[in-house]
C-alpha cells in the first residue's frame, strides 16, 4: 500500500459533527451543527480526506447497541452525502474508562490505527474535536489539533490542562476549516 499523498483531518463525532443529546441511539435525531457542511466543503476542495474517531461507551454501557451505533453513523454519512461531502472510514471505541482499552480517547488507538489502515503522514494531518482528549490523542505524532466550540470553557482557565497540541480554537468547523487553510500548506 502507497503512503496517502493528501491531506486528512481527523474528526471526532458528538459535538464536532453532529449534535449530542446524550447517548445518541436513534439515526431520526441526528442533526448537524452549523458550520458542519460548509467547514468540510471548503477543506475537501483542497484536497482533504475525511477520517472519524469517536468515544461510544454508550455501546459499552448497553445504552446503545452496535446496530443503533451502526444505524447513527450511516445517518451521519447519509446527511454529508448529501452535500457530496464523504468520510472514508468511522473509528470506534466501545469501551469505558474503567476498561482501560487503548482505543478510548485521549488514549492513541483510534489515532494509530488511522494512521497505518491510511498510512497517513502525521504531518500532513489535523484532528479536530470539543474536548481536549479529542486532540491529545494525536499528541504522540504531533498532530496540530483544533478544539470547536467552549465545552472545555475559557482557555485563560485551562492552564496545563490543555493538550500541547491544541493550537487553535475556533466556534465551529467553518471557522476550523478557515484556520487550516489560511495555515498554508500543511
Ligand atoms: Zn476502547
Amino acid at each position: 500500500m502507497h503512503a496517502f499523498q493528501g491531506r486528512t483531518v481527523l474528526l471526532d463525532r458528538d459535538k464536532t459533527l453532529n449534535a449530542d443529546p446524550g447517548y445518541l441511539s436513534d439515526p431520526g435525531l441526528v442533526e448537524l451543527l452549523p458550520g458542519v457542511v460548509i467547514g468540510l466543503q471548503k477543506l475537501q476542495s483542497a484536497g482533504f480526506q475525511f477520517i472519524v474517531l469517536t468515544n461510544q461507551s454508550g455501546v459499552g454501557r448497553g445504552l446503545i447497541t452496535p446496530e443503533q451505533l451502526y444505524a447513527v453513523n450511516l445517518r451521519i454519512l447519509e446527511l454529508l452525502q448529501r452535500d457530496h461531502i464523504r468520510i472514508e472510514r468511522i473509528y470506534y471505541c466501545p469501551h469505558l474508562d474503567e476498561d482501560a482499552c487503548s482505543c478510548r480517547k485521549p488514549a492513541p488507538g483510534l489515532v494509530d490505527a488511522a494512521l497505518l489502515d491510511f498510512q497517513l503522514d502525521p504531518g500532513r494531518t489535523w484532528v479536530m474535536g470539543d474536548r481536549f482528549r479529542d486532540l491529545a490523542c494525536a499528541a504522540h505524532r504531533k498532530i496540530p489539533g483544533i478544539l470547536i466550540g467552549d465545552e472545555e470553557g475559557k482557555p485563560e482557565d485551562w492552564g496545563s490542562k490543555a493538550p500541547e497540541n491544541l493550537i487553535h480554537q475556533a466556534p465551529d468547523l467553518s471557522s476550523a476549516a478557515d484556520l487550516i487553510l489560511k495555515s498554508g500548506l500543511r
